[in-house]
């Protein structure tokens, strides 16, 4: 062994050594429907508008610390009411992180249902906190006997529930979550990062309960690229998150971009209305292919169940579309892939290729 190896073998935390690094797929020129983006472009004027706000930014200066300005108008723009804090994270991911930062260290439990998102359990790994995992049942619904009893069981400090769920697309049902919540010692994040399109919301529950959180982003309705997540919760919690939160995690350019997007509300409305009656449509042409198993969603992006999903997947690839092929992650994902709604061309071009491949 080289003497490199040897000295990472030996300073590396073996947790971190064991993990792989979450795999992001080079689309090229394909057809990209493997990341839950919003497809659509603004208009020329309003581009140039936007471009004027960030060239107004100065950068020799540090960000507003509080990001005060952006959180006035999330506020606004996600009713976050006025007797509970928020906290802004570089992407939810960072929010994940941070949370766990915050109530980690050694016998500290993290439990979420399976399939889910997988950074609850890649960032419990990097944290080194131990990861429960709760199957959903055969239909993806939420099994909240199970998740009571491993509850119970573990005294997670955090439990994490994508709600619509990723990669599944379907909201489990609100008296299951009620459970979930009041069997919990510790805190409950409700994530509803797909919330633009299911509608639907805890926000305004939160102050029914003492250890429920809430958790968006701003990735999935369009702006994937900015990196903004926001976390919605009692001040009590929040102000001691707030206390390992990184200074200037929110860059100036985020915070004057963001702030400027949620000014054109109607225009980020109009392109999420349109990728629900694209949805519905593609929906509709899936379940007309046969061989083909299609999953109710809530969300930008539709779980499949086809007959042999890998050939499947490199068959559309051939034909220049990426979705994302979940087989083998986990038994109750066999066979299935996940496609995000695109533009209307795109989309009948995947499903074109895909009564070819199936
Ligand atoms: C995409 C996704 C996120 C991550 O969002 P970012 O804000 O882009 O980091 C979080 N939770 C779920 C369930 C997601 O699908």
């Amino acid at each position: 062994m080289g003497a490199l190896t040897k000295r990472i073998e030996h300073w590396i935390r073996p947790s971190v050594r064991t993990l792989r690094a979450y795999h992001v797929a080079d689309a090229g020129n394909m057809i990209k429907l493997d990341a839950m983006e919003n497809p659509n472009i603004w208009p020329g004027e309003l581009e140039q508008a936007w471009l004027q706000a960030l060239g107004a930014v100065q950068i020799n200066r540090y960000p507003d610390a509080r990001a005060q300005e952006l959180k006035d108008a999330l506020r606004t723009y996600m009713d976050i009411p006025a007797s509970l804090d928020i906290m802004l994270g570089n992407g939810s991911d960072e929010l994940i992180q941070l949370l766990q930062l915050a109530v980690g260290g050694p016998g500290r439990k993290v439990l979420a249902p399976t399939p889910s998102f997988v950074m609850y359990e890649m960032i419990a790994a990097a944290v080194g906190m131990e990861f429960v995992a709760v199957s959903l049942r055969d239909s993806f619904d939420l099994d909240a006997h199970a998740m009571c009893v491993a509850i119970e069981e573990h005294q997670p400090a955090l439990v994490f529930i994508a709600w619509p769920n990723n990669p599944t697309g379907n909201l489990f049902d609100t008296q299951a979550l009620e459970a979930v919540i009041e069997a919990s010692p510790g805190l409950v994040v409700i994530d509803e990062a797909y919330q633009p399109f299911s509608k639907k919301t805890w926000m305004s529950r939160l102050d029914q309960y003492d250890n429920l959180l809430v958790m968006r982003t701003l990735s999935k309705m369009g702006m994937a690229g900015l990196r903004l997540g926001v976390l919605a919760g009692k001040r009590a919690w929040l102000q001691e998150f707030e206390k390992i939160r990184l200074p200037y995690n929110i860059n100036s350019l985020t915070q004057t971009g963001a702030a400027f997007v949620l000014e054109h509300q109607g225009l980020i409305g109009g392109q999420i209305e349109q990728i629900c009656v694209e949805r519905q449509r593609v929906i509709e042409a899936l379940q007309a292919i046969a061989g083909v198993k299609v999953y109710p969603s809530h969300t930008n992006f539709i779980l499949f169940r086809v007959e042999n999903a890998d050939t499947v997947f490199m068959r559309l690839k051939q034909s220049g579309i990426l979705v994302k092929n979940l087989n083998g992650v986990s038994a109750a994902l066999d066979s299935c892939l996940r496609v995000t709604i695109g533009l209307c061309k795109e989309n009948d071009a995947f499903l074109s290729a895909l009564v070819q491949a199936a």
